[in-house]
């Protein structure tokens, strides 16, 4: 049943990726666009769902709760970042993008992935367009059926409800008023990783969770989105949430890590395994 579920989602990529009419920048042809506003969809996703984590150390305190397992803590993650990414309809740009995070997850092929927190990659997908569904049943219409097939028996739309408002509960700050400002630091990126620190310099990614993190949540401690190559760490190909103690609690520093060599790898890798799917 799932596999239609695929599909269609392929489907509905390559409807949104179609290569655009007329005339292109000369450096940039059609595919290069439809490449790379896949990939900024799945990477935009990854970076909202390490600001989820942050958030639930700094806001919440989540971390510490007996009741969570790291996996409730990882779909957390997940939804957070839906709800703060959820288009509107009519936002072409906004829907491709996180179709582009649904199908970016189904490109990963899970059984090599071990020791995992998170939940399988499909199973993640299958959350995206449950939720993307559920966040606007009329609007989303056309993705009735690929919610059904992706979520069988699920309310996507009470279940966006429901995780809508807990976040607005447990985190969101309704004074008006701003917190900390976070920081925003492009680190130095050799070793051929240029490319990936000015794809992502370009897409705005990082100023825009920034932008949206500040707007909403009220920060009491120092917060920084950094994009960092992550050569030597146990894995360079994810993104990462720290929380660097200070000399009192009140002094820890959080921190967002968004690691270059996963940007490269994903615009090397591109759409790579749907064009043979695709209609
Ligand atoms: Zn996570």
């Amino acid at each position: 049943m799932r596999v239609s579920a695929v599909a269609a989602c392929i489907s509905l990529l390559f409807a949104f990726a179609t290569p655009l009419q007329g005339p292109t920048r000369a450096d940039t042809g059609p595919r290069d666009e439809a490449t790379e506003s896949f990939v900024r969809g799945f990477v935009r996703f990854l970076a909202y769902h390490e600001a989820g984590h942050m958030l639930m150390g700094q806001i919440a305190d989540m971390n510490k709760d007996p009741n969570w397992t790291n996996s409730d803590r990882e779909d957390y993650a997940d939804r957070f970042a839906l709800v703060l990414l959820a288009p509107d309809a009519n936002d072409p740009d906004g829907v491709e993008e996180i179709i582009s995070a649904a199908a970016g997850w189904l490109q990963v092929d899970s059984s090599i992935v071990r020791d995992e927190p998170h939940a399988p990659a499909d199973v993640r997908a299958y959350e995206i367009l449950c939720l993307l569904y559920g966040s606007d049943p009329v609007s989303f219409a056309e993705f009735a059926e690929l919610a059904a097939e992706a979520a069988p028996g699920r309310d996507c739309a009470a279940d966006y409800q429901a995780i809508d408002n807990d976040i607005d509960e447990v985190f969101r700050d309704w004074s008006g008023t701003y917190g900390i400002e976070i920081g925003i630091v492009y680190g130095p990126a050799g070793g051929g990783l240029e490319q990936a620190r000015d794809f992502l310099a370009r897409s705005g990614v990082m100023e825009d969770l920034k932008y949206d993190i500040e707007a909403d949540y009220h920060l009491t401690h120092a917060t920084t989105i950094q994009a960092v190559s992550c050569r030597g760490m146990a894995n360079p190909d994810t993104f990462y949430t720290d929380r660097k103690r200070g000399a009192t609690r009140d002094q820890d520093h959080f921190v967002i890590s968004l690691c270059y060599e996963m940007i490269d790898d994903r615009l090397k890798h591109g759409m790579r395994g749907f064009e043979e799917t695709a209609p």
